[in-house]
């Protein structure tokens, strides 16, 4: 049987550039994850694939898969349910295959309990006075506006002690520099390299 493989959620406040970040990982040529596509009953952007980007279903379809217990964690993100398909992550991890999943913060706690043996990487924006400032310099929001920004984004990034990286997203490359590295430990880890040290002793070990 295969070793089972590594389950890696890549998660974070909304607009940190996830979507980018993942998208940049998955382009470099040494990366060989499988990509959960998630579901969705949000409609289609312009471009977006069905099957490829997402499964976008209704959302009937969507509550009977929540019904039948068929997907792995979901969430309601801006009035549209977004969930994880639970049997492709079984099969490939059983296949011996690594995930990766991007989701938001709610569903990846759903993970963190269901699968602890998951690899949670949380992606921090640049600091609070970078943003402060940004959003001061735009001009666009008075001060009350962007105090509540800034404490939503506090305690968006407060959520990141439920994880075990923090993955700073300054520039795209440094990003997925970062996760890469992750990645290359994770893999060293003596619970995952044991078993196979054992196993090739046959009987004797
Ligand atoms: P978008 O509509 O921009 O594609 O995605 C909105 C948010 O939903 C993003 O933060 C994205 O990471 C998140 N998301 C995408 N797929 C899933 C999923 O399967 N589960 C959860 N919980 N969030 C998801």
């Amino acid at each position: 049987m295969a070793k089972r493989g590594m389950l890696i959620v890549l998660s974070g406040p909304s607009g940190v550039g996830k979507g980018t970040v993942r998208k940049a990982l998955f382009n470099q040529p040494n990366v060989d994850f499988k990509y959960s596509i998630s579901m969705t009953t949000r409609k289609p952007r312009e471009g977006e694939v069905n099957g490829k980007d997402y499964f976008f279903v209704s959302k009937e379809q969507f509550e009977n898969h929540i019904k039948n217990g068929e997907v792995l964690e979901y969430a309601k993100y801006v009035d549209n349910y977004y969930g994880t398909p639970l049997k492709y992550v079984n099969e490939t991890l059983d296949a011996g295959h690594d995930v990766f999943l991007e989701i938001e913060v709610n569903g990846a706690m759903q993970v963190r309990a269901n699968c602890p043996e998951a690899i949670f990487v949380f992606l921090t924006p640049p600091d609070l006075v970078v943003l402060k400032n940004r959003l001061i310099g735009r001009g666009t929001d008075d001060m009350e506006v962007i105090n509540k920004r800034i404490k939503k984004a506090v305690l968006e990034i407060k959520m990141m002690r439920n994880y075990d990286y923090a993955v700073l997203n300054d520039k795209v490359e440094n990003a997925v520099n970062r996760i890469q590295t992750i990645i290359s430990s994770e893999r060293l880890k003596v619970n995952r390299v044991m078993p196979d040290y054992l196993s090739s002793l046959g009987d004797e070990a």
